[in-house]
């Protein structure tokens, strides 16, 4: 258990409409923060009023971007309770994440704890509008101010939280996305398993240059022969083949997302195959898509939950996906999952956890 202190801002800021909520622009009136030092570990917890922070300009994840982040969503309930998602799915991820970019880990306690303890004390900025969401992002930064490369002996272990408005503003609305066979997102030994700031850097070329060819999302390719699909930008991605669901494996160059698992449980409960250990390349997406057997293409993550997919560019070739409209099966997972989040379904696999 972690004793944590509270100093509640004297300056509270005004609510902004939920009507003009975006995504991750505004923030509440206070922040989690723990300490860690070599010796010591963890230490001082405790929720402040939300701040810049003052870091030496040699912090070392300035510089070598010894970083890990975490996101999750808050969600408010028509009678207005507060739930998270999964919550010690995301404390374990952070854990993993963590070990490979050689930063303390935290116990799921303790994160479950940090997060609740914030969104307790920010409780009246978790937005009641449809769609809307408080947005949780727990992240672990290299505090020691030194050049040499080698992991920190001090850390800060922070989490922010952001009223965030509904992804799509009027209804589920399909993507085109471009088939990136240039840039790759990750690579086998890598971090494509981890989520750090790192991977996301490295994603923006590929991102701005689909952004200039009129596409929304890149679909990654493996990083070692550019030939299968991995992700869709920074989600999961998900083929329906034949009434077969397919996705990539997490064999280390795929995030294991807390919305792919959901989807997967679901979908094997309602008696689909899922297919998430067989490899699927381009070109056999692509052929399948000409035959008219691919039927569904939609991602998956915590931020959209849910995001169809419309067309697919391939070198030099688009091909349409079900009439460039959202399938069935993308659907009704959108409405099972965001009926479970926000209490107005029932919860059979005991997901939601009340603050
Ligand atoms: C966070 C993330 C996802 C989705 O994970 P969720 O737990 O479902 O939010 C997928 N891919 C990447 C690269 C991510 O960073």
């Amino acid at each position: 258990m972690l004793d944590i202190q509270v100093t509640r801002t004297k300056t509270p800021k005004p609510h902004p409409a939920e009507e003009t909520l975006v995504f991750g622009r505004n923030f509440t009136d206070h922040m989690f923060v723990m300490d860690y030092d070599e010796g010591r570990g963890w230490h001082d917890a405790r929720i402040e009023p939300y701040h810049a922070l003052t870091l030496d300009p040699a912090a070392i994840v300035l510089h070598y971007a010894q970083e890990s982040f975490e996101g999750m969503k808050a969600y408010r309930t028509k009678d207005g309770r507060v739930l998270l998602f999964r919550p010690e799915e995301n404390a374990r991820r952070f854990q993993k994440t963590n070990r490979r970019m050689c930063i303390p880990t935290i116990p799921t306690q303790d994160f479950v704890q940090a997060v609740e303890a914030l969104v307790r004390v920010d409780r009246s900025w978790v937005p009641s509008a449809p769609g809307t969401s408080l947005y949780l992002r727990p992240f672990a930064i290299a505090t020691e101010a030194q050049l040499g490369v080698k992991p920190s002996s001090r850390y800060q272990f922070l989490v922010i939280a952001s009223p965030s408005g509904a992804y799509y503003a009027s209804g589920l609305a399909p993507v085109k996305i471009y088939i990136e066979d240039e840039y790759v997102r990750a690579a086998p030994g890598l971090t494509g398993f981890a989520k750090c700031g790192g991977n996301y850097a490295a994603s923006m070329a590929g991102q701005a240059k689909a952004h200039e060819l009129g596409y929304s999302q890149v679909l990654w390719l493996d990083g070692a022969q550019r030939k299968y699909v991995e992700e869709v930008g920074s989600m999961n991605c998900f083929f329906v083949i034949d009434g077969v669901v397919r996705t990539a494996p997490c064999t280390g160059t795929v995030l294991p997302g807390i919305t792919r698992d959901s989807c997967i449980k679901l979908l094997r409960g309602w008696g689909y195959r899922v297919d998430d250990e067989t490899r699927l390349a381009a070109d056999e997406l692509m052929e399948f898509a000409r035959a008219g057997r691919l039927q569904e293409v939609f991602g998956t993550g915590t931020a959209a939950v849910i995001s169809p997919v419309g067309q697919l560019y391939y070198r030099g070739e688009t091909l349409t996906v079900n009439g460039g409209e959202t399938g069935r099966l993308t659907r009704r997972l959108y409405e099972t999952l965001t009926g479970i989040q926000y209490g107005r379904l029932a919860d059979p696999y005991g997901w939601t956890h009340p603050v």
